[in-house]
């Protein structure tokens, strides 16, 4: 049945509305309903909360509402670290990641099947895009994560597959979904954008995004030379452009930007790099992420060497800059940073780098 109501992508008085226009009544049942599927996960017309009288009307909402999810196709561990895979109705999967941290999960989730960004150090980026996800089944990653798998989840990246601002609107309505306050209730600050310096979409999020998102970029390289050979989209908007937008961005008070820099190994971990970066990054509000490169499949490229990135961290430290230096978690499972990517599929597909698409 067509006309039946996509629960996972709605907030809750699209879902309202959606009720009145198919049931022309029922508005009030429909914002209790959908409160109970986000906050218990489950859709039940017998809920004491819902009279007698009223059950046969919850009913009938309940029947025209689309609550299907995908199903869990696999999932790996490596210590607290686990990876799930999702399987879509046309087949095509998708990754996610749940990381304990000390305060509590990470969910890292994806926005797209494949890449078509073409970073040169990540497995994700070496299947080319697949296809964009659907605001459900962005909004499904975290309803399994929290109602099947069980997990509390206190913070949520968008830093698995895919660049969400290359699926800008459908990140953006799933993100009204996951934090409208009656539904999942996740709360905006929260959550986490992560992209690969898409200048034009920055500026929506600038001017569009609720201020408490977060916004995080990967910058990976200290010049445009460096830059362009290992993130095609430098081509596109490069690091003059990149800045400008992170000054707009950063107009408003509230908000710092979240620096991602992966170190590899001679390619942009000197010393010299350390200090280019500290210049590039200077006047604006942000924290850093040194980020060790996660070896792939195959590919020419190196992780960097303790002592190096010790002394990456120190020149930025030296500098001013809030640094962090982040551990690779879930490496041997393929759940890091820059992992994920459906090995069985990239064989069916063949790496397709899309950069003509930008
Ligand atoms: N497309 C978005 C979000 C997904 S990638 C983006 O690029 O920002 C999430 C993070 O993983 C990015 O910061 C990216 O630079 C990093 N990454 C990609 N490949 C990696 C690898 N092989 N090792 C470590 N980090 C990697
Ligand atoms: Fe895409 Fe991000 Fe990977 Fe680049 S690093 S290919 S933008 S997922």
């Amino acid at each position: 049945m067509n006309s039946l109501i996509p629960f996972f992508s709605c907030t809750q008085a699209e879902y309202v509305e959606k009720v009145l226009f198919l049931l022309k009544k029922g508005g009030e049942h429909a914002k209790g309903l959908y409160s109970d599927g986000f906050k218990k996960g489950i859709l039940d017309p017998n809920a004491s909360w819902i009279e007698p009288q009223a059950r046969a009307l919850a009913a009938e909402i309940c029947h025209c509402t689309d609550m299907s999810l995908p199903e869990i196709s696999g999932s790996l561990n490596e210590g607290s670290v686990s990876k799930f895979l999702l399987k879509f109705a046309d087949g095509l999967e998708s990754e996610s990641v749940l990381i304990p941290m000390k305060f509590g999960n990470t969910l890292c989730i994806s926005s797209q099947v494949g890449c078509r960004m073409g970073c040169a150090f990540c497995e994700t980026g070496k299947m080319g895009l697949i296809r964009h996800l659907t605001v459900s089944e962005i909004v499904s990653q975290v309803y399994i994560a929290r109602f099947v798998l069980k997990a509390e989840i206190r913070n949520l990246v968008f830093m698995g597959m895919g660049e969400p601002f290359d699926n800008y609107d459908a990140v953006m309505q799933a993100i009204s979904v996951l934090t409208c306050p009656t539904g999942i209730g996740i709360a905006p600050s929260k959550i986490t954008v992560s992209t690969s310096g898409r200048v034009e979409e920055i500026y929506r999020f600038a001017k569009e995004a609720n201020p408490a998102l977060n916004l995080a970029i990967s910058l990976n390289a200290p010049n445009d030379r460096i830059r362009s050979k290992v993130m095609p989209v430098n081509l596109s908007w490069n690091l003059d452009e990149l800045k400008k937008a992170m000054q707009e961005y950063l107009k408003h008070p509230r908000r710092e930007i979240l620096i991602e820099y992966v170190l590899m190994g001679g390619v942009n971990d000197s010393q010299e790099s350390a200090l280019e970066v500290a210049e590039y990054l200077q006047g604006l509000k942000v924290r850093i992420n040194l980020i060790p490169y996660n070896s792939q499949s195959k590919g020419r490229l190196v992780a960097p060497t303790e002592e190096k990135m010790k002394e990456f961290y120190n020149v930025l430290k030296a500098k001013g800059y809030q640094t962090f230096l982040r551990k690779t978690k879930g490496s041997s499972i393929m759940a890091a940073c820059g992992q994920l990517g459906n090995r069985d599929l990239k064989k069916k597909l063949g790496a397709k780098s899309s950069l003509s698409l930008l």
